[in-house]
């Protein structure tokens, strides 16, 4: 079952409605059906711009979040990207279209498995697909390019930026709340590191080491 051209049609004008404006990322969206990403009761909402619930009481984004991340990214085909937060693999299938490469970690192996078999059935071959601690990132790959953290940091982890290339690009949700945090831009020169806050948003929690029974009680 595949969204139909009028639903595509409405999900592209929303991301328009909320700002986006990258041609590049708008047309990888439409090309890229969030159906497959989905299961159950919640595919009949794939098409709004609502976060949707995924296993392990994790979400999938909203896409226009997804896609003002993705357009702040500034991504191009030669980028080398890490992806923290898999999920349901949907922001990952994006990812990959975009760049050349993407690394992407998740936590619960159970998540990283499915995304991983749906990003290869479905033709996404430039994603590797890793479980563990993503705020560690990938010490024998860095530098990337860009780096997307799709859970919400307490700070900007230093890990990470060390693993971000100078002139790389870093997004991600920051902030001590549950309930609010704000998504910040991190462009990271030889000199100095630059930050611009883009608006508030409201993310998951990035969660240290890998997951544990009560992670699995509370989900
Ligand atoms: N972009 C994804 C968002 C998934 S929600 C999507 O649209 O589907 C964020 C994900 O980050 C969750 O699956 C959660 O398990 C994962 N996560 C949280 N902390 C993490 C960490 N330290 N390392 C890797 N993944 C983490």
């Amino acid at each position: 079952m595949t969204t139909n051209k009028e639903d595509k049609i409405k999900f592209i004008f929303n991301l328009k409605r909320k700002g986006i404006k990258d041609k590049i990322v708008l047309k990888t969206m439409e090309s890229i059906d969030r159906k497959i990403f989905l299961d159950g009761i919640f595919l009949s909402r794939s098409q709004d711009d609502i976060p949707l619930p995924i296993n392990c009481g994790q979400t999938t984004s909203q896409p226009s979040i997804i896609a003002k991340m993705i357009e702040k990214l500034e991504i191009n085909k030669s980028c080398k990207v890490l992806e923290v937060g898999t999920g349901s693999g949907y922001q990952t299938a994006i990812l990959s279209k975009l760049s050349r490469r993407v690394y992407s970690i998740e936590r619960y192996d159970i998540l990283k498995k499915k995304a991983e078999k749906l990003l290869a059935d479905n033709g996404f071959r430039n994603v590797t697909c890793i479980s563990g601690d993503g705020s560690l990132g990938i010490e024998n790959q860095a530098p990337f390019d860009r780096i997307l953290i799709s859970a919400a940091a307490e700070d900007i982890p230093k890990i990470l930026i060390d693993q971000l290339k100078y002139g790389g690009i870093m997004v991600l949700p920051v902030g001590m709340s549950k309930d609010e945090q704000t998504l910040v831009k991190i462009r990271k020169d030889k000199f100095q590191i630059h930050y611009e806050e883009i608006f508030k948003v409201r993310f998951v929690p990035l969660l240290e080491g890998i997951p544990n029974m009560r992670d699995f009680i509370n989900a």
